[in-house]
This record gives structure tokens, C-alpha cells and sequence, in this order.
């Protein structure tokens, strides 16, 4: 609603109204302020609620479009330095797919991304589900990704994502059940965020929260926060120009730099080096396949619209 929690310079956390009129150039956007901002208040002296009066520029802001016709947007978060993608590859399965889309949508939102595989203690005993981890780990560190494994469960792996996490601002995103509240509160234990377990069972007195928040990391350098938008799956996707697509699969762009036509789109053109590649085995298939699905998204898009 209008009600923002914002953290003041001396490190309180005052709960803060909005007022006057803020708009993003070119977009309607059905938020003013957004986990992120960074803001300026009216003086809180007297006890009188103060007011959000002004925004700084946002060098960076993800948005989700209210839906496909509308061009409202609602923005999700800004100035992030990375967003870190949690998946598990079972229990529940996270596919390919949305990972790669994911991970598009980052780079067209020039975010660097970071893929957390949580829940590897359910697979110590599994040398098949192992052996498809360390191939999904080696994939996308293969693109130039970073990728880290853990367990929320047991703690492994939590050391090296808090060195991932030093001294920036990460959005944590991921399908629900691949453990995101539970990591959270791993690494900030006041986070108390409802889990799956927890908040399955009734009055528990626990908060489940539905706004977004922003969390100082502690132990660490100051500047190290965590930004959690619970029931925001993805970034909402952003509409590509088909010759584009392949511009955020740094791979296929890499490739494509060789490409007869500077405009390919590597479906059927001759002279494609993407397509030469891919068989050769150096661009992986599921990866393509991923590019074209959202190749035929902008398809579907276009002709929902009638151009
Ligand atoms: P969220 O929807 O992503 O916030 O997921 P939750 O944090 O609520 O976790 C979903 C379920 O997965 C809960 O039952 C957690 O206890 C469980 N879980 C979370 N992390 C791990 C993990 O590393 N290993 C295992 N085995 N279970 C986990
Ligand atoms: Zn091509």
C-alpha cells in the first residue's frame, strides 16, 4: 500500500507514508518507491509520521508488466548488484528452462545472476542425481556463470555463498519449495521468515509476509543486504526483439558474432555458427531449446497483439 518501512541514516526503521508525485519516465508504474530506493524523509521530530518526499536515480530497477496488454508495470526492486536464482533440480524439480529464462532476463536487465542449487543433502547417496548435478554445475559455469551448491538443510555450502554475497545488494528469487525462506533465515536468523513446514501448521503466531523486504546481512561488511519479494517467481518477462534473444545467452551470442547475417536469429539461415556449434556440442541443447521457446513466445506475443 502507501505504508514503507524505511532504514534512516542513523540505522532506525521508521515506518514512513509517501507524498507527492513520483513517476518513472516512460512507463506507468503502479508503485512510486521500491525495495531498494534510496530515499529522502521529512523529519520525524514531534512524532508526526514522516514522508517519503523524493527518490534517488536508480541505476539499475526490475519490473514486472501488470499483464500482457496493459503497459502499467509494478517495480520489483532497485539498485541490485546481482540476484541470486535458487533452484533445486529435485524436490521440486526447477526446470532448465526456467532457469535459462531466468537467467535471460537477467542479462537483459544487465544483473549479473548467480545460481544457488539448494538441497544437495538429499542427494549424498545418489551417485545418478549427483553425477546430473555436477553436469548442471559445469554447464552453467561453463557459460560464465557462478554456481553454488548448498543445503539450507545442514549448512553446507553457506560460507561460500555469503563470500558471493559481500558487500552488494542481492535479490533472491526461485520457485516456491526450493527452500528460499529457509536459506534467509539461515543467513539472517532475525529475517523469521514462514517457511513451508511452519506455516503449514495454523496459528503459529508467524508472520507470512506478502511485501518485499530488505535485509542487512549480519557479520558482514556493511552494504551486504538481501532483498526477498516473496511470491515473485521470476522477473516477468520483458518483450525481446526476436534478432535480440540471443543477445542475453551469452553463448549463443558469443557464437553469433559469426553468423552470415548480422540479424540471425539461428533457426534456419545459412551461414549460422550458432547452428554449426550447437553440432559440434558446444552449445548445450537444452540451452537452445530454452532460446527457442522464448523465440516462440515473442511469436505467440505478436500474434495475441495482431501485428
Ligand atoms: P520457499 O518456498 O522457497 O521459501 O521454501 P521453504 O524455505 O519454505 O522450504 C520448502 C521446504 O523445503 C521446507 O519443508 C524446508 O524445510 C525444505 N528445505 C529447505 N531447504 C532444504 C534443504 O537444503 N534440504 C532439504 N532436504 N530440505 C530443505
Ligand atoms: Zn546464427
Amino acid at each position: 500500500g502507501s505504508n514503507y518501512l524505511v532504514r534512516t541514516t542513523d540505522g532506525i526503521d521508521r515506518a514512513c507514508k509517501i507524498k507527492g508525485n513520483f513517476r518513472l519516465k516512460g512507463i506507468r508504474t503502479t508503485n512510486p518507491v521500491a525495495v531498494g530506493d534510496i530515499v529522502s524523509v521529512t523529519d520525524a521530530a514531534g512524532g508526526d509520521t514522516p514522508y517519503i518526499i523524493s527518490v534517488e536515480p536508480r541505476h539499475n530497477y526490475i519490473i514486472r508488466r501488470s499483464s500482457n496488454l496493459s503497459k502499467q508495470a509494478h517495480i520489483l526492486a532497485a539498485n541490485l548488484d546481482q540476484v541470486c536464482l535458487i533452484v533445486t533440480l529435485f524436490h521440486p524439480t526447477t526446470s532448465t528452462t526456467f532457469i535459462d529464462r531466468f537467467l535471460a532476463t537477467a542479462e537483459a536487465y544487465r544483473v549479473p545472476a548467480v545460481l544457488v542449487i539448494n538441497k544437495i543433502d538429499l542427494l549424498e547417496n545418489d551417485s545418478e542425481a549427483l553425477e546430473y548435478l555436477s553436469a548442471v554445475k559445469y554447464l552453467y559455469e561453463s557459460i560464465g556463470y557462478k554456481v553454488c551448491l548448498v543445503s539450507a538443510k545442514n549448512g553446507d555450502g553457506l560460507e561460500s555463498l555469503k563470500t558471493i554475497l559481500d558487500s552488494k545488494v542481492t535479490l533472491f528469487s526461485g520457485n516456491s519449495g526450493v527452500g528460499k525462506s529457509t536459506l534467509i533465515n539461515d543467513i539472517i536468523p532475525g529475517a523469521e521468515l514462514a517457511t513451508a513446514e511452519i506455516s503449514s501448521i495454523h496459528d503459529t503466531g508467524m508472520h507470512t509476509t506478502t511485501f518485499s523486504e530488505m535485509f542487512a546481512v549480519p557479520e558482514m561488511p556493511e552494504g551486504t543486504y538481501i532483498i526477498d519479494t516473496p511470491g515473485v517467481k521470476g522477473f516477468g518477462t520483458l518483450e525481446f526483439e526476436k534478432h535480440e534473444v540471443g543477445h542475453y545467452f551469452p553463448e549463443i551470442f558469443r557464437y553469433g558474432a559469426d553468423c552470415r547475417y548480422g540479424d540471425c536469429t539461428h533457426t534456419h539461415e545459412p551461414g549460422c555458427a550458432v547452428k554449426n556449434a550447437l553440432d559440434e556440442n558446444l552449445i548445450a541443447r537444452s540451452r537452445y531449446a530454452s532460446y527457442l521457446s522464448i523465440l516462440e513466445d515473442e511469436d505467440d506475443d505478436k500474434y495475441r497483439k495482431g501485428y
